[in-house]
């Protein structure tokens, strides 16, 4: 029985009753046209009408400023870490200064990376495979920089500001809000802030907000040129990835390339297309963006960012409050040791003993999904925007409960 579990999946992840069982209404009949969502073709009134209402939402629910473009890709974040490379690069090829530059004269820029956790260390992976020479012989179209590195630490906590090295005139910098894996992410305010004011206004700042979009306002999103987030977490199916992007960075990839000193953007990933198509170059995932819309407009209704950030806030301060509880017990504990840098989507935790006796516990309880990522082990409690607060507090008890046997 649906109501009876406790869902804290990290994504794919929960996704509201009601919303549900809507869709499941539109795949049937879509408001009485005797056709399902997906039968009906994605340039008529309908499906328009859905994916235009979606990015309105986003629009007035994160306020983005009237100078940026919300699309809709496929390929998940994965697509992203190579469309960023490939856009952002050609838009650096195509600025004022490098313009009339012939290849020969074109100095390949830096991309910087900030290496906070898996994923972050996966773009950057990426940014290395696609820009790097196969040989001497072939060119390099970009020198990624590590411009910070929590490895060290496992990934437990973010950077200091003393340990930002930024290259000085990178084509971008990249961060990963919140990193789901390990439970990092960055605060609101003060300590473990994204460091803004040490980065000069015209570097483009690239963030990965794929494990918490929507679940809070994000902070300073007028000092970001691009946004994405893949929509399995807070926003609706897998199968979407949202792309928020500044407009001047929509640039013809193909008239980069024929200048040379840059990589082909494949034609499914360039931005400037997607955006003058209304995210309809081709077929998009009509189902999925149904369902993030349905999401989208009872966000809307219940309050937007502001109340989910009240009560997001509020599950993550119970859940680490109990962590530190039963710390001094030395039977659990989370793995984020600065309070400033933990997650409120994804509380990671260690169980010291006995490990597989709290998830069987947890399941007979009805608390589901609870397992940490197979590369990290341990437990993770993902609290997305669907996960309720009577789920954080059934959670709450059984680590409790479990501490004192
Ligand atoms: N970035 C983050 C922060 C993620 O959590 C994930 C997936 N969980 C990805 C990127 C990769 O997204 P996808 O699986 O959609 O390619």
């Amino acid at each position: 029985e649906r109501s009876q579990v406790h869902n804290f999946a990290a994504g794919p992840s929960p996704l509201p009753t009601s919303v549900l069982e809507e869709a499941a209404r539109g795949l049937v009949n879509y408001q009485g046209t005797g056709m399902g969502i997906c039968e009906l073709s994605h340039r008529g009134k309908e499906f328009k009408g859905i994916i235009s209402g979606a990015e309105a939402d986003i629009h007035s629910l994160l306020s983005v400023p009237d100078n940026y473009s919300i699309l809709f890709s496929q390929g998940g974040g994965t697509s992203m870490f190579s469309s960023i490379i490939l856009n952002l690069l050609a838009a650096h090829r195509l600025s004022s200064s490098n313009i009339s530059l012939p290849a020969s004269s074109y100095t390949p820029p830096n991309i910087d990376y900030i290496i906070t956790g898996s994923w972050s260390s996966k773009a950057y992976s990426e940014a290395v495979r696609l820009c790097s020479p196969s040989s001497t012989s072939s060119p390099t179209y970009a020198i990624p920089h590590i411009a910070a590195n929590t490895k060290p630490t496992g990934y437990t906590t973010l950077p200091s500001k003393e340990e930002y090295k930024f290259s000085s005139n990178p084509a971008y910098i990249y961060y990963c809000e919140n990193e789901t894996i390990n439970g990092v992410q960055y605060s609101l305010s003060d300590e473990f802030s994204f460091p803004f004011d040490m980065i000069p206004s015209h570097i483009p700042i690239v963030a990965d907000y794929s494990s918490s979009f929507l679940s809070r306002p994000i902070p300073h999103l007028n000092k970001h040129a691009v946004i994405f987030a893949g929509a399995q977490k807070n926003l609706g199916p897998a199968g979407v990835t949202v792309l928020i992007v500044r407009n001047d960075l929509l640039v013809d990839t193909s008239l980069a390339y024929s200048k040379g000193g840059v990589i082909p953007t494949p034609i499914g990933m360039e931005w400037k297309i997607m955006a003058e198509n209304g995210s309809l170059y081709n077929t998009p995932p009509v189902f999925a963006i149904y369902v993030c819309a349905l999401v989208l407009k009872e966000l809307v209704r219940n309050g937007g960012m502001e109340k989910m950030k009240e009560i997001n806030e509020e599950k993550a301060k119970r859940v680490y409050q109990v962590l530190d509880k039963v710390e001094t017990i030395e039977k659990m504990k989370g793995v984020v040791r600065e309070k400033k840098a933990r997650s409120w989507m994804n509380v990671t935790f260690e169980i010291i003993e006995r490990e597989e006796d709290f998830f069987k516990g947890a399941e007979e309880r009805g608390l589901r999904q609870l397992k940490g990522h197979r590369s990290v082990g341990g437990g993770r409690a993902s609290l997305y925007n669907a996960v309720g607060l009577e789920s954080v507090d059934k959670l709450c008890e059984w680590i409790l409960e479990f501490s004192r046997v």
